[in-house]
């Protein structure tokens, strides 16, 4: 059990702000998030293009803005928890809070922060009947550690950069950790993976180190409860078995509002209900900032998303220390303010 004033949920561009505004008024908290790393949307959905609407940055990239906000929060040493998504968030007697994360983390804290956005990125699934009964064992969503697929007919799904880079590795490791034969299957002979990505999978299959399909699943074949094949069609409409001892299923990631509809927390069209003066929602002490929130006028922006992240520190502090007066300071005059910011 963490023991915590505060655990903001999601580390998109709103969360890490949100810690940020929390340190400037001492209030420690914890980020959660389900992806393996910060940034959100920023570095899932867009790292490399470039954003121009930053107040003070004429133009910095998703993954340059996500790699800013981390830098300007470091002298807090917020604790970061990834690869966990929150799946349960109940309000204890004492007015506290109880988040579980699907990894076992248990977090009692005073109050929460929801910052996540239009949820939580997951594995895009292979739509296959049958074929859920083996995920985590013949099915994954992500490569496995190199040697672990020695020896194995592998079939590689998607047509991103990640999808035909992992099934060229896996295609030319070397010998001993080298799967038994490398496919990749894609419905169609093109592919949204960047020019070179592409030409190093085309080098790959020239030089018969792998195979490419164009063809999309349509059934598995099993037996004594193992997967055996997949059941392809291809671009001329025959099936054909395909043997697979694994399946790496690279679609990539969708986002999945999950388990906070669950909580019993005010909603308007899968979105948290807040108000404008601290972003809390209907349960007092739970505050909901950035893209997963809607009150009149909402802009689903970044840079209102840090605005609601500091409104929404300052109602945290009101309700966390009652009776002490929440003295606006400037980060530039502060003595307060430099200590805690080490400069
Ligand atoms: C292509 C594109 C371009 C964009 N360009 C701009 C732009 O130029 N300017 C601009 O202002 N905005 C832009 N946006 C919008 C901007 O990216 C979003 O407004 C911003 O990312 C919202 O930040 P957030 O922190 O609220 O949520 P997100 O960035 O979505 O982050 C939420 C995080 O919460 C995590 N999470 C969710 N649920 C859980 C859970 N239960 N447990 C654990 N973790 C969870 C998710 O994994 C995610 O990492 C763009 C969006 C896209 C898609």
């Amino acid at each position: 059990m963490i023991e915590t004033d505060a655990v903001i949920i999601g580390a998109g561009p709103v969360g890490l702000y949100q810690a940020f505004q929390l340190g400037l008024l001492e209030i420690g908290a914890h980020i959660v998030d389900a992806l393996p790393a910060p940034g959100g949307q920023c570095i899932e959905l867009y790292p490399d293009k470039p954003i121009y609407d930053i107040p003070g940055i004429v133009q910095c990239s998703g993954r340059e803005l996500a790699e800013r906000l981390q830098a300007q929060v470091r002298p807090f040493n917020t604790a970061m928890h990834f690869g966990h998504l929150v799946a349960e968030l109940a309000t204890q007697p004492d007015g506290r809070f109880a988040l579980t994360t699907s990894a076992g983390l248990v977090f009692n804290a005073r109050s929460v922060f929801i910052a996540a956005g239009v949820g939580a990125f997951q594995p895009r699934a292979l739509k296959v009947i049958g074929l859920d009964a083996f995920e985590g064992t013949q099915v994954l969503h992500q490569a496995p550690a190199a040697g672990t697929l020695s020896g194995q007919q592998v079939l590689v799904f998607g047509d991103d950069d990640v999808a035909l880079s992992e099934a060229v590795a896996l295609a030319t490791s070397p010998r001993p950790q080298r799967p038994a034969s490398v496919t990749l299957v894609h419905r169609r002979d093109a592919f949204s993976a960047a020019p070179d990505v592409v030409a190093r999978l085309r080098a790959a299959c020239d030089a018969q180190q792998m195979r490419f399909v164009a063809a999309q699943a349509v059934g598995v074949e099993t037996n004594a409860g193992r997967l055996t094949s997949m059941l392809l069609i291809g671009v001329d409409g025959a099936t054909f078995v395909q043997p697979a001892d694994m399946v790496l299923a690279l679609l990539g990631l969708s986002p999945k509002l999950g388990p906070i509809a669950h909580w019993g927390l005010a909603m308007a069209k899968r979105q948290l209900q807040v108000d404008t003066e601290q972003f809390q929602t209907n349960v007092p002490g739970i505050h909901a900032v950035g893209d997963i929130n809607t009150y009149p006028g909402k802009r689903k922006l970044i840079t209102c998303g840090f605005h609601e992240a500091t409104l929404a520190a300052y109602g945290a502090a009101q309700r966390l220390r009652p009776g002490e007066p929440v003295l606006l300071q400037y980060t530039t005059t502060s003595p307060r303010l430099h200590k805690l910011l080490g400069v």
